[in-house]
């Protein structure tokens, strides 16, 4: 009797085709075209059908079920037609927070992409008409920058400086690829065991190497190797000595390792190239942001590295790349290596390196955002955090000011401390994750940590013109239950 009932049931489901000829989702179907329509509806009447066999739904309330279904297809096909990456307000206090993509770009940056996201000279030479080289775009900006460095500080080993040359690959994973495999493929790569580092999202120096056809040779232990360490590997294969910065970590207590100018004399008396993994690579000196101890990328290169590998989205504030600048002899073979041509940049990040590298030239450390997050001070933050606190009327969130610190990320500076003031929330229902929880599922969501049962937000990687828009985030949830 029941199944009977039930198959009656189900004939009453319309088909897709009486669904998408329906008067109510006409102006959808012309909007987002009958492909994807058809299958929204496919999907909800899918749906229908589980609920009736599961018995979720009977005779009576079959029938609001079927006036739901114009408004339940709408829903499901936004939903299918949404983006899945979105923008979010970084609440963390990580400038350079690598699950939200390190960091942040420049509206100056975004217009320079947008207008090269079309055509544009990328490699043609407008003058002669000739085929270009895409490299030329960024490389003249970071010769600039070079040059005037060398004229202030000039190098500790080197009487004459020598001439660099940079290029750019995708990120600085491939670049210390690059980097090895044109100069050791085949043969040893001399490094301190102290510096067999793996950097977060699976970079291990190891296995970096093995793919590049190099044979690692370690040296000294984990808290203590000296020049003499080198010294003594090095054989008739050897052909580099490596240098990695730890990054996200830190060895205390009992510990040696040689000064880079100590290994570049090393180097060059043996005729080997020094490479120097910077990881971050800073284009300014931290110090005039108070961040001690994390060495420049003029800084490698003065103290007599021959090439140095960085980031672009870490600590120089710009787009996802790898860089390379060293002597101009050993970075042209790079260059020259097929590989460097699977590994290129696309037109977007030259763009917005451009673009990025221009401030620099200007001087304009505003006009880079992760820099001007950095120069933030703990009153500059004070305030707005005052501001956004009075903005929080209703009385089922808490919110206490409280001091902590903020931190620079992507294995740059870790033990740096930026000073800041936070807001401390707690909730009259919800607990600290739940809370947090609430947060990510905003519109726009924000991302914040929870420490002592408070979820803290730090303003210092919150845009200014995003602090209403959280304002109005907790004022929303301030008047949810944990029922809801
Ligand atoms: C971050 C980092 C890398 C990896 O750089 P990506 O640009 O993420 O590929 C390599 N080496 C060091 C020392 C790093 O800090």
């Amino acid at each position: 009797m029941k199944s009977q009932t039930n198959s009656e049931l189900f004939r009453r489901l319309p088909s897709v085709d009486e669904v998408l000829r329906s008067r109510e989702i006409a102006s959808l179907v012309s909007m987002e075209g009958p492909t994807a329509a058809a299958d929204a509806t496919r999907a909800v009447l899918g749906r229908l059908r589980e609920e009736l066999s599961a018995g979720r739904i009977d005779e009576a309330s079959l029938e609001l079920a079927l006036a739901g279904i114009p408004q339940a297809v709408e829903q499901q096909l936004r939903k299918s037609l949404s983006y899945s990456l979105r923008s979010v307000i970084n609440a963390t206090g990580v400038i350079l927070h690598t699950n939200l993509g390190r960091a942040p770009l420049a509206s100056s940056v975004l217009a320079h992409m947008k207008e090269i996201a079309g055509y544009s000279n990328l490699e043609i030479d407008l003058t002669s008409g000739e085929r270009g080289k895409r490299d030329i775009h960024v490389e003249r900006l970071f010769r600039k920058l070079f040059e005037e460095h060398a004229g202030e500080t000039p190098s500790q080993v080197q009487e004459q400086p020598p001439v660099l040359f940079t290029i750019v690959v995708n990120n600085n994973a491939a670049a210390v690829l690059l980097a090895l495999n044109t100069l050791a493929d085949g043969g040893e790569v001399i490094v301190s065991r102290g510096e067999l580092v793996e950097i977060g999202g699976s970079f291990r120096i190891p296995e970096v190497m093995a793919k590049s056809g190099a044979v690692l040779h370690e040296v000294g232990t984990t808290n203590r190797t000296r020049v003499a360490d080198y010294e003594q590997a090095i054989n008739e294969r050897t052909r580099m000595l490596l240098r990695v910065h730890r990054s996200n970590f830190q060895i205390t207590g009992f510990t040696e390792q040689p000064v880079t100018g100590e290994l570049a004399r090393l180097a060059r008396a043996r005729h080997l190239p020094l490479v120097e993994d910077l990881g971050s690579g800073s284009l300014v000196d931290l110090r005039m942001f108070g961040i001690e101890g994390e060495p420049s990328v003029f800084d490698g290169l003065r103290a007599g590295a021959d090439v140095v590998t960085y980031s672009g989205d870490k600590l120089l504030g710009g787009p996802q790349a790898g860089i390379i600048t060293g002597r101009a002899d050993l970075v042209a073979r790079m260059r020259a290596n097929s590989l460097f041509r699977a590994l290129r940049a696309d037109k977007l990040i030259y763009a917005a390196l451009e673009s990025t590298l221009l401030a620099y030239v200007k001087r304009d450390y505003e006009g880079v955002p992760a820099l001007r997050m950095m120069a933030l001070s703990k009153d500059d933050i004070r305030r707005r955090v005052e501001d956004l606190a009075s903005l929080v009327q209703s009385p089922g969130i808490a919110i206490d000011l409280t001091d902590g610190e903020s931190v620079v990320g992507g294995g740059a500076a870790p033990t740096a401390i930026l000073p800041t003031r936070l807001l401390a929330i707690t909730h009259e229902t919800l607990s600290a994750d739940e809370l947090l929880a609430r947060l990510r599922a905003s519109n726009p969501p924000v991302v914040a940590r929870v420490e002592d049962a408070r979820v803290l937000l730090d303003l210092r990687t919150v845009f200014p013109e995003q602090d209403a828009a959280l304002a109005n985030i907790l004022n929303f949830l301030a008047q949810q239950g944990s029922l809801s």
